[in-house]
């Protein structure tokens, strides 16, 4: 073959030609509110006690790290509490890779992994990078899951891996405990409830891991790129039975997290209370997008996350670039019509307002 080849000379898989990578635009110099991290770097302190411990982890960096992370899982275990330990804790670089290491080891070729539309765009690429079959059932028109339907249609699918988010990416909506519980006890498919921005919740107590010690098959994922503030570290984990737990140890690559990645985890969750410090803060902000959205004439969807879905326009690709224009970065995603912001400190989120407020006069 000659060399620098194009991908159409190489034997690619078939099911990827024409594929895209993932990418939510990086963009300098503007307001960066696409991609629902939390706007808040850490203190100077724990920056200093980050830089100690990565320091730390590479005067051992000859060595592989903790192939197990055991003292991450234990410190991810007693962040959780519900008596959980590091047996039925997993933990890998952000939940992407917990996510796509539950169906490696669950679904996969002849399998099929079930969710609710719409929902998190990465899930389909996590289906087709495991060899996995990919089956969405429609969430009701507020964006609920209506429970009889979905046993329904893991009655006629026959999925190996449901997946629930809750709140849900992009709508930010909640799925309620009752109807986790009823969906779980109905199958023994492995049901994933993603909880990545449960820490936002109106309700944070109302979380799936209150239903581990009834149900086998549940798992439930979370993150520390969002509350926590630390989508740079990439950690994410879940729990479940231990067996789920072994079940990720097969399937995961040896030496997955890196010792740097796992001593940034380790200072974060040991200055847990600074770390999420602002999520009541974003909480409040988002509250206000909630009120202050339809007063500039939009309609925006009740979230429990730290985002906010707001439409609906005829031209939504339009709009999106006039506030980019005025220097906010919004993402396109979501049902036809409508865009996704997160919740930026109040004054990013003012910048929003005015560009969205001028990006509209020019519509209207
Ligand atoms: N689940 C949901 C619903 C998400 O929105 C995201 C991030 N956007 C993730 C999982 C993955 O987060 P990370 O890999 O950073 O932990």
């Amino acid at each position: 073959m000659r060399p620098d080849p194009s991908l159409a000379d190489l034997p690619l898989r078939p099911e990827l030609v024409g594929e895209e990578p993932y990418g939510a635009p990086q963009l300098p110099d503007v307001v960066l509110l696409n991609t629902n991290e939390n706007p808040y770097p850490p203190s100077e302190a724990i920056i200093a006690d980050m830089a100690r411990a990565v320091a730390q982890a590479a005067a051992g960096v000859n060595r592989y790290p903790d192939r197990e992370a055991v003292v991450l899982r234990t410190a991810l275990a007693a962040y959780l509490g519900h008596g959980l330990d590091a047996s039925r804790v997993w933990a890998a670089n952000g939940s992407n890779e917990v996510m796509t290491h539950v169906l490696g080891a669950f679904a996969g070729p002849g399998r099929t992994v079930l969710t609710f539309s719409p929902t998190y765009s990465m899930y389909p690429e996590y289906a087709r990078n495991t060899h996995s079959g990919y089956v969405v059932v429609p969430r009701r028109p507020d964006y609920a899951i209506d429970p009889a339907e979905a046993l329904a249609a893991i009655a006629e699918h026959q999925p190996s891996v449901v997946i629930i988010t809750t709140p849900n990416n992009p709508t930010g909506t909640t799925t309620a405990l009752e109807v986790t519980r009823e969906i779980v006890a109905g199958t023994d498919a492995i049901v994933v409830v993603d909880e990545a921005y449960q820490e936002f919740s109106r309700t944070p107590e109302q979380t799936a891991l209150t239903l581990l010690g009834e149900f086998g098959n549940l798992v439930v994922a979370r993150t520390m790129s969002k509350a926590f503030a630390l989508a740079g570290g990439r950690v994410g984990y879940l729990a479940a039975a231990p067996a789920i737990v072994d079940a990720c140890r097969i399937v995961r690559l040896p030496y997955h997290l890196s010792a740097q990645t796992q001593a940034l985890a380790l200072v974060a969750l040991a200055h847990a209370p600074e770390m999420l410090a602002q999520v009541d803060l974003l909480r409040q902000v988002r509250n206000d997008l909630l009120r202050r959205l339809p007063e500039l004439g939009v309609e925006v969807v009740a979230s429990d996350a730290n985002f906010c879905l707001f439409g609906r326009f005829a031209d939504r690709h339009d709009v999106w670039q006039r506030i980019l224009a005025r220097g906010v970065l919004v993402r396109e995603v979501g049902p036809p019509g409508w865009l996704r912001v997160s919740v930026g400190t109040p004054e990013q989120t003012e910048q929003f307002y005015d560009a969205l407020a001028g990006a509209l006069e020019g519509i209207r």
